[in-house]
């Protein structure tokens, strides 16, 4: 078994681009394709948002991919307006060597209390025993996931509309919300913060959360 960190790595895109993109959509509905300047979509963008005509954020996606547990994408999948590609554990033998014949977890470093931290590795080793055991007497992979705890490193690629994004990312990087989910989405939220203010801006999120849990965040060609 091996303890791994989770990550989230984000299509190359650019902010301003994609705004603009949204704008150029978006006077369609006034036919005032003539006043577009260099910062026009500043305006028009925050000024749709603040009516709710937010259809107009639907003309642009980004891509993600991230490498976390399977609690995170069993509860992401749940945005219909979201597209999922997910490591399957149906096919992914983890006992081949393709895997380094053993079963990764995600480390969940925001367990602070030691004691229940060891509660969880050791539960954690003897779901692999069980696993491997049941591989070496045969057992389907299809079977064998039924042992996979929701810790399970998995990848998963997403892709959203920005509209999407939004009403994701509202929702889901609050305290509410599964640390493990808050260790991928808030250094996305801040990224989109960063390039895409005029959309992202007000979204709230846990500041409370420790950034020492958030996951590595890389831009990436996709
Ligand atoms: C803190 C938290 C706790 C949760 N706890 C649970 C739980 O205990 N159990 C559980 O089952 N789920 C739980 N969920 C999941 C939640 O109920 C939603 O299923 C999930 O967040 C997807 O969000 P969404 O419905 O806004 O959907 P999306 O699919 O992202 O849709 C976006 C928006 O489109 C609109 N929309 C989409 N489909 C419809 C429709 N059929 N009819 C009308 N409008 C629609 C809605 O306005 C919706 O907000 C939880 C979510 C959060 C954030």
């Amino acid at each position: 078994m091996k303890i791994v960190e989770p990550w989230i790595k984000v299509e190359k895109f650019d902010g301003v681009a994609i705004m603009k993109r949204i704008e150029r959509a978006c006077r369609t509905c006034y036919r005032s394709e003539g006043k577009v300047t260099d910062d026009s979509y500043k305006n028009l963008i925050k000024n749709c948002i603040t009516r709710g005509h937010e259809s107009v954020l639907e003309h642009e996606k980004i891509s993600i991919r991230a490498y976390s547990d399977i609690g995170v994408y069993k509860d992401l999948t749940r945005h219909r307006f979201a597209s999922f590609s997910v490591e399957s554990t149906r096919y992914c033998s983890y006992d081949k060597d393709k895997y380094g014949n053993e079963i990764k977890f995600i480390n969940p470093s925001y367990i602070e209390d030691e004691k229940i931290y060891e509660i969880w590795k050791k539960t954690m080793q003897e779901a692999e025993k069980g696993y491997m055991e049941m591989k070496k007497q045969g057992g389907a992979t299809d079977m064998c996931r039924l042992l996979l705890p929701h810790s399970t490193a998995a990848e998963f690629t997403m892709t959203a509309n920005i509209r999407e994004w939004k009403h994701i990312l509202s929702l889901r990087t609050t305290n509410h919300v599964h640390p493990a989910i808050r260790q991928i989405l808030i250094p996305l939220l801040k990224l989109f913060k960063e390039e895409m203010p005029e959309i992202f801006e007000n979204i709230e999120y846990d500041e409370e959360f420790n950034p020492k849990y958030y996951a590595k965040l890389e831009i990436e060609e996709f």
